[in-house]
């Protein structure tokens, strides 16, 4: 079946083609991590994750790359104020890198509770400095840099497509207030590729480079470990939607003029999760909450992750604690349905070909979690589906939710309960109404129910 994604490049929901047939590699920019990510960077991970879940439900190998940025992100997106990392430390009176492990570790805690998968590669941007060196070396023998305040800058004029992912106007916002903020820069478009000792003295990373002693701009990170991992071209870019007019734009003017080629097929953001009134929940606005600040509040991880899946990516999602209970008793319904759903111990069943189809069909529409959760209520309120035929249906529909549906433990019925209900069932095999009625009076008067299906029956708890 086809999976069709909205490609933030061609504004178009277009059908996934591969480079390599069966393959997807994918690269997710991955968390600054100066502090604690906040549940607004977690939709973007439960995003990606979600993304990865799609293409493995329809056989794909992904082949998936994450950084993790611990050099270089200065306060201000475009090269202004302090590296996050300093910040970080001076904040905690630690070193930068004790603040860059202990948020990592942080960081990969919040994922796991959030069951998303491991990338096939994680990699820190300061253990690729060399690499970093290397591609900007290209970029400079290409004819896109000059220096300027002790800086290597990407000359933004000399790319005739510079912006397009954003379709940024490049003259109409030449009047941007940032190009006070930094005197050498030629285009307040230009970014910084090396920052060297000369501006930033007291920095606490450095390292040796052809243009002196210093550290990497934010943004060829990305560029250099992508390559690296999936080579100098590959499927899908993802990243939250404020990554679209700086970050993202000038990792592809260096990709494409290190490389000479078209960069990246498909890029994929994902929408903000905003608070109050619709302000975008961040680190530097402080108004930021946790996974850890949710569970000391009695909701699980997975509740959030279906809250979550509740929204389109790409639709703006406002939180507020009442959207979460209302997430929270949805998980708490489908745990107990499922609990009662009884295992059926005579060997497989046949799946339903057309509910798995609708649910496949929603997925594959550009993620549409909302609709395939509504598949998902639409098995477990059926009935005329056999509570196996609705266990097969859900344990296949989590390898995409990841919400723990497959690992429900059902609750075993009493051996005298199944009896009645066996009884039961023979009384109205042999059409003796009466006697049916009664056993289902004396099974409901030891608190269970039968509830008839298709095939069968199942037993719950009342
Ligand atoms: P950063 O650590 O700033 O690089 O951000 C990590 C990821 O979180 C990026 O993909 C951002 O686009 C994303 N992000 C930041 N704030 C929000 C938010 N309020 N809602 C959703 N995603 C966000
Ligand atoms: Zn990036």
């Amino acid at each position: 079946m086809e999976i069709r994604l909205n490609n933030t490049m061609t504004r178009e929901k277009e059908v996934f083609r591969p480079l390599e047939p069966g393959e997807v590699k994918l690269y997710t920019c991955g968390l600054t991590v100066y502090n604690f990510a906040h549940i607004g960077n977690l939709r973007a991970y439960v995003f990606a994750d979600t993304l990865k879940r799609v293409f493995l439900f329809n056989g794909y190998n992904v082949n998936h790359v994450m950084n993790i940025t611990d050099v270089g992100h200065l306060t201000d997106d475009e090269d202004s104020g302090e590296d996050k990392m300093e910040e970080g430390a001076r904040r905690e009176g630690k070193t930068v890198w004790e603040i860059v492990d202990f948020y990592t570790q942080a960081f990969f805690k919040d994922m796991e509770k959030l069951r998303i998968l491991l990338p096939t590669t994680t990699c820190r941007a300061t253990r690729h400095i060399d690499d970093m060196i290397e591609m900007i070396k290209k970029i400079e023998s290409n004819g896109f840099t000059y220096i300027a305040g002790g800086n290597v800058y990407f000359d933004t004029s000399k790319l005739p497509d510079y912006g397009k992912l954003g379709r940024l106007k490049l003259d109409g916002e030449k009047t941007r207030s940032r190009v006070e903020s930094d005197p050498y820069k030629r285009n307040p478009f230009d970014f910084v590729l090396w920052f060297t000792r000369y501006k930033y003295e007291n920095h606490a990373m450095q390292w040796d480079s052809p243009w002196g002693k210093g550290f990497p701009g934010w943004h060829i990170e990305c560029s250099a470990m992508s390559s690296r991992y999936l080579g100098e071209r590959f499927d899908i870019h993802t990243g939250g939607i404020d990554h679209i007019p700086v970050h993202h734009t000038n990792e592809i003017a260096q990709s494409e003029a290190a490389f000479g080629h078209e960069w990246v097929n498909y890029w994929l953001h994902s929408e903000f999760l905003v608070i109050g009134e619709g302000e975008k929940m961040s680190k530097s606005l402080g108004n930021f909450i946790t996974l850890q600040t949710l569970a000391d509040s009695g909701y699980d991880p997975l509740d959030y992750r279906y809250y979550l899946l509740g929204a389109h990516y790409r639709k703006q999602l406002a939180f507020s604690l009442e959207a979460l209970d209302g997430a929270r008793n949805a998980m708490r319904k489908l745990r107990s349905r499922i609990s009662q759903f009884a295992e059926d111990s005579e060997g497989s069943v046949e799946i339903n070909r057309e509910l798995l189809e609708e649910f496949h069909e929603a997925i594959n529409d550009d993620l549409n979690t909302p609709r395939a959760l509504a598949v998902l209520w639409k098995v477990v309120d059926s009935d005329k589906l056999t509570s196996m035929e609705k266990l097969s249906l859900i344990n296949e529909f989590d390898r995409v939710f990841a919400l723990g549906l497959s690992e429900i433990e059902r609750e075993s019925v009493p051996e005298d309960i199944q009896e009645l209900a066996r009884d039961r069932s023979k009384a109205r095999e042999n059409r003796q109404w009466d006697r049916a009625d009664e056993l289902r009076k004396a099974i409901s008067e030891k608190g269970y129910e039968i509830l008839d299906e298709r095939d069968g029956y199942s037993i719950r708890k009342k």
